[in-house]
């Protein structure tokens, strides 16, 4: 029984990079990838979309959660 509060910054970065986390909370500043083709022929909502963080561009994309491509450079790595 050791200490239980240090895997907690891991899971959040976890689930900031899985799109669980509101981005614009998560970071002050980063650059906007745009709209993947599929949410946009989904006509999904704000609401409906997932921030995912590409580390290849050093900023946000928003898509489908499932979604896991950059639109902007096709990274699938996060
Ligand atoms: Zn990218």
């Amino acid at each position: 029984m050791s200490s239980a509060g240090s895997d907690d910054k891991a899971t959040r970065a976890q689930a900031f990079v899985q799109g669980l986390v509101s981005p614009t909370q998560a970071l002050g500043g980063h650059r906007e990838l745009g709209t993947t083709a599929l949410a946009r022929r989904l006509g999904l909502t704000d609401e409906q979309l997932g921030g995912h963080w590409c580390s290849r561009c050093s900023g946000i994309w928003y898509g489908c959660m499932l979604e896991v491509e950059c639109p902007s450079c096709g990274n699938r790595h996060g």
